[in-house]
């Protein structure tokens, strides 16, 4: 992780989807009598539930994996493949506003468009997924990256406690709740990041973000618009990145069976009402065939997204990332590198791919050391970050 922290550009190789492997898939009769069965069992609504359910299955030794949102669709990422049993968080769905809105207290059987959706009436909303899909705990207890990010830190940053049952902590499987400054400071610190490796959360306590509505949406750029072009966009924002951190993008180079070039796009973000914030210009300024970037809750945001996402469901993903420095060559060999990559194994059937180039400023780092509880637990090291300030950003241009 320290690694990361150097670095100022997390490229991510978003997707490669795959239809699922048939042999895999029950017939439908058996799956429908497996979900009616599995319907009735309803004693996992309640933390005390999860956490009667977690001591019996340890003293009986038996394996066990817990799912949330069931977002991560790579195989084996969040299922017990048969071997043992599955915890589904789904009906622990509990969300609570406090008086001050200052915090909510939100389950883990919760999408983040149920988050903003909850807290929309209240002019809040919450350090959380990019999209409304993703769900709350497995993107929590990776760290999370939010829109927000370049403002407040990591997701996990934002969290202000966990409650939580935790074989690893507790072998009586009673709930404790972890916050930075009680007897299970320890436990909240490694939580910020850990995984499932410590606890099975029943409940997050999230510090709310005071943003009732943002600019947000995607921008589709004209087929005119060259990977030259697009790459210039992309190191330009990167360079001033740190100057605004309400600012926040994710660039990204598309590539799809049946394609014969790739195609640009972005998804567009800024904390505030102004339809053409300074450190957006660079993308706003290209030539584009659809933009949505429009004023609203996070919650219609996640609409609009929402229903692209459905569209992929059945498919395999897998996401590699490539953590790099900003220098305008390396973008252009990791473009240049993907697209040869996928011209390759064009004729391999249906697939979607997807590059998204994603400047990350020293902001972001910044902010998640000030979060209460000892720091970040990614050990980031912001000052060695290329995008520390525009001033210095500049000098390593052309390097
Ligand atoms: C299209 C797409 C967009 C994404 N966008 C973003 C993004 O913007 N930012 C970002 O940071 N990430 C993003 N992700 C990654 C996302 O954060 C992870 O997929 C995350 O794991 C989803 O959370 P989930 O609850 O749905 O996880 P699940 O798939 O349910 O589980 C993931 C992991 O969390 C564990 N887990 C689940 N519930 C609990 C619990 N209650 N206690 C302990 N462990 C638990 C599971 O055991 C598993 O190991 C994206 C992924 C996709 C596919």
């Amino acid at each position: 992780m320290t690694l990361l922290a150097q670095l100022s550009l997390a490229v991510v190789l978003l997707a490669f989807l795959f239809p699922p492997l048939q042999q895999d898939s029950p017939p439908q009769a058996s799956m429908q009598h497996l979900l009616q069965r599995l319907s009735q069992c309803d004693f996992l609504s309640s933390g005390a539930g999860l956490s009667f359910a977690v001591s019996t299955l340890v003293r009986l030794d038996t394996l066990f994996a817990v799912v949330g949102g069931g977002h991560m669709p790579i195989p084996g990422a969040n299922n017990i493949n048969g071997s043992g049993v599955l915890i589904a968080c789904k009906r622990l769905n509990q969300l609570r506003i406090s008086p001050d809105l200052g915090t909510v207290h939100v389950g883990p059987g919760n999408r983040w468009v149920d988050v903003y959706r909850y807290l929309a009436p209240y002019n809040r909303s919450a350090v959380g997924g990019r999209v409304g899909h993703v769900g709350v705990p497995g993107y929590l207890l990776g760290g999370g990256v939010s829109f927000f990010g370049n403002e407040y830190g990591w997701a996990s940053a934002n969290v202000a406690s966990f409650t939580v049952s935790s074989p690893a902590v507790l072998a009586n499987g009673s709930i404790v709740t972890a916050t930075p400054t009680n007897e299970y400071s320890d436990l909240f610190w490694a939580l910020r990041g850990g995984g499932n490796s410590f606890a099975l959360v029943t409940d997050f306590g999230l510090r709310t973000v005071p943003s009732g509505k943002v600019y947000v949406g995607t921008t589709t750029f004209d087929a005119s618009v060259s990977g030259t072009q697009f790459l210039d966009k992309v190191y330009e924002y990167g360079l001033r990145a740190a100057d605004d951190p309400k600012a926040a993008v994710i660039p990204l180079v598309e590539f799809s069976s049946g394609s014969t070039t790739p195609s640009y796009s972005a998804y567009l973000f800024y904390n505030g009402e102004n339809a053409a914030p300074e450190p957006l210009e660079p993308f706003l300024s290209l030539p584009q065939t659809s933009r949505t970037f429009s004023y609203r809750t996070m919650y219609d945001w996640s609409l609009e997204t929402d229903t692209e996402l459905l569209l992929l469901t059945g498919f395999r993903q897998r996401f590699w990332v490539l953590p790099v420095g900003l220098n305008r060559t390396a973008l252009q060999i990791i473009h240049d590198t993907y697209i040869d990559s996928v011209r390759q194994f064009s004729s391999s059937g249906i697939y979607l791919t997807a590059l998204a180039v994603m400047p990350v400023p020293r902001t972001f780092f910044t902010a998640s050391q000030k979060a209460p509880g000892g720091g970040d637990p990614k050990a980031s090291t912001p000052h060695k970050s290329p995008t520390s300030g525009s001033k210095k950003a500049s000098a390593t241009r052309g390097h």
